[in-house]
């Protein structure tokens, strides 16, 4: 229960009015419910012709009880009848009745209304927060396993909660509210018969609530389900065209018939538990009523009766419309655990720690004036050993640097430590002499631009694509950039030219337009640090050749680290560090380290066959 009230703490205050409106509501429409009930009295009395009791009249004065006023209601009602006949007040109660009724279900419906605005503002708050989280988590926090998770939290989870948790404060909102209000008109009805049916309400909250407990360890272990799912169907969507190539279809069939089956058998123990809980409380309620039934008979039939047959009537009406409060009370015992498992699983990213973590005061860089330089850097990941070992680099403003080496020697790893995506587990790294560390990180970003294998797109025009990283860019900047690039011509060879939407991760574009498109994104940046990570390795030859030309560009005047794949791209480096197995094995040009005649003039041959 703590961890709820936490969830409202933290997500409810920028919605209180609306809870003022549903309260105000909610008590309009418990009144209302009660005054139609009273109105059953006289037209019962009218049917069952027990109309010869006569009221006498109590002159009206200031805070006049309950009773009197129902006995002058009662007294009008006996001179009307005198007056217009038993069939006509009959009618015209009747019409009361239903007009009395017609408010109390707008204010029913009032309660219900001025929720909404929570229910969906609450999830939409959610979102935005796990999507900002998302946002500011390190690239370390995202292995693959863990995207199809979070896309089950970000889906799954948030919608589970507001299922659960925002209906269960509709439900904690309205309820005790008509409990209360219901409860007092029954006592003042008949505390005796009051106090017999309290005896039975606590009995079956309390059964209801145990059946709730048991069910949050079931949905948790439900959930993961969902996300297995989610990350097999994601890894499907990236993998198609391998499993295909493999014939692999049938193999990840299987295994996704195994997830969903699971998730199956789970489910259906859930929902078989859920399904038992509107029986259970029916039932329960409704032997609630049958006592209630013989002992407030037995009260009228006893000698002294306490209560007028039509008054009890009255009576179980309004004890009926207690019961439905009472079950929704308990299906909120059976909704909060539910929603605290999704809660729970949201929490985890929610309460991810950022390790990396801008200094307390940090120094905005406002140019790139020496270098960046590595000082016996070591680095491994969270899980696992050491993949770099005392790193010493120096790279000075200006200067083309290129990092080669087999796949696995820490290439992406070591070019990740500079813009801080990681952060070096031992040494370290400076730029003009200053630790990453104490840098304020976005100036820090702010100096260097990268271009990846793949070329890393959005789902939207081809302008927005290029101006991605600068504010404000013009149409003739981009097109300057594009030029640059080598990809105006494509661009404009397209219906829409720089409006194209190219869709999901640039599907609708060529390997080689993709790269153009990340390269003039670049140049339209125009850092001082450039970050290219085997740039044209997946190109074929011709694309390679006009990609590396539009490089070229982009290298010229400015500071370029950049991991190549194909030695030939590498010749004209200011110095080619060698990498492998987290070590640095060489360094120099590339004439000097053929004559060297070590691990680079054996890659070098290698690639040469
Ligand atoms: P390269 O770029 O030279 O191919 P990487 O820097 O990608 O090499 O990888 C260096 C080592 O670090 C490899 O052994 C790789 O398995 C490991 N590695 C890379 N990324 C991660 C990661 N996110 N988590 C754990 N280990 C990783």
């Amino acid at each position: 229960m703590k961890e709820f009230w936490k969830i409202l703490k933290a997500y409810l205050p920028p919605y209180k009015k609306y809870l003022v409106g549903s309260v105000v509501m909610n008590i309009l429409s418990a009144v209302f419910n009660v005054f139609s009930f009273s109105l059953l009295i006289p037209i019962l009395q009218i049917l069952f012709n027990v109309g010869d009791v006569s009221y006498e009249f109590i002159p009206w004065h200031k805070g006049m009880p309950f009773d009197e006023i129902s006995n002058n209601v009662y007294y009008y009602v006996g001179t009307l009848i005198e007056q217009m006949g038993q069939s006509k007040v009959l009618l015209l109660l009747c019409l009361v009745f239903s007009a009395i009724v017609a408010i109390k279900t707008s204010c029913y419906f009032g309660s219900a209304a001025v929720l909404v605005p929570i229910r969906t503002g609450i999830v939409k708050d959610m979102r935005m927060q796990i999507y900002r989280k998302i946002v500011s988590l390190p690239l370390g926090f995202f292995s693959n396993e863990r995207k199809g998770d979070i896309i089950a939290r970000i889906s799954g989870d948030v919608q589970e909660v507001e299922n659960s948790i925002t209906s269960t404060i509709e439900m904690l909102l309205k309820n005790p509210i008509l409990i209360v209000i219901y409860m007092l008109v029954l006592f003042r009805m008949s505390w005796k018969l009051t106090l017999f049916v309290l005896v039975f309400a606590p009995v079956m909250i309390g059964i209801m609530s145990v059946i709730g407990r048991k069910l949050k360890a079931h949905s948790t272990e439900a959930q993961q389900f969902w996300s297995d799912t989610m990350s097999q169907v994601e890894e499907t969507l990236g993998g198609l065209r391998i499993i295909k190539a493999f014939l692999a279809e049938d193999k990840m069939t299987r295994r996704f018939e195994n997830i969903t089956e699971n998730m199956k058998q789970k489910n259906s123990r859930v929902a078989l538990r859920q399904a038992s809980a509107h029986p259970v409380s029916e039932f329960l309620g409704s032997v609630m009523i049958a006592i209630v039934l013989w002992f407030g008979g037995t009260l009228i039939l006893g000698e002294s009766a306490v209560i007028d047959a039509p008054s009890f009537m009255a009576y179980m009406a309004i004890l009926y419309s207690i019961i439905q409060p009472i079950k929704d009370l308990s299906r909120a015992a059976y909704g909060i655990p539910k929603g605290l498992a999704s809660m729970d699983r949201i929490n985890v990213i929610l309460n991810a720690r950022n390790n990396i973590v801008e200094a307390a005061e940090p120094k905005t860089l406002t140019g790139f004036e020496k270098g960046i330089s590595f000082e016996n850097v070591s680095f491994r990941y969270e899980d696992g050993k050491e993949v770099l070992h005392s790193i010493n680099l120096e790279i000075p403003k200006g200067k083309n640097i290129a990092i080669v080496g087999a796949s696995g020697a820490g290439k992406s790893t070591l070019v990740d430590l500079i813009p801080r995506f990681y952060d070096p587990s031992g040494g370290s790294i400076k730029i003009d002499g200053v630790d990453l560390r104490d840098v304020s990180i976005s100036s820090l970003r702010a100096l260097m631009g990268n271009v990846n294998q793949d070329p890393i797109l959005f789902n939207d025009t081809i302008f927005n694509n290029i101006a991605f990283g600068v504010k404000d860019a013009t149409l003739e900047q981009v097109i300057q950039a594009a030029r640059i690039a080598n990809a105006h011509e494509f661009i404009m060879d397209k219906e829409k030219g720089y409006d194209t939407v190219i869709g999901d991760r640039g599907m609708m574009l060529s390997g080689g337009q993709r790269q153009r498109l990340s390269i003039a994104r670049a140049i339209l940046k125009n850092p001082p640090i450039l970050i290219l990570d085997e740039a044209t390795a997946s190109l074929d030859t011709e694309s390679e050749r006009i990609v590396q030309q539009a490089l070229d560009y982009l290298m010229s005047s400015r500071t370029t680290i950049s991991i190549a794949h194909r030695l030939s791209t590498v010749k004209k480096a200011d110095e080619i560090i060698v990498m492998n197995e987290g070590q640095i094995v060489e360094r120099g040009k590339h004439d000097e380290l053929i004559e060297k005649n070590g691990y680079y003039k054996k890659l070098y041959e290698m690639q040469s066959l």
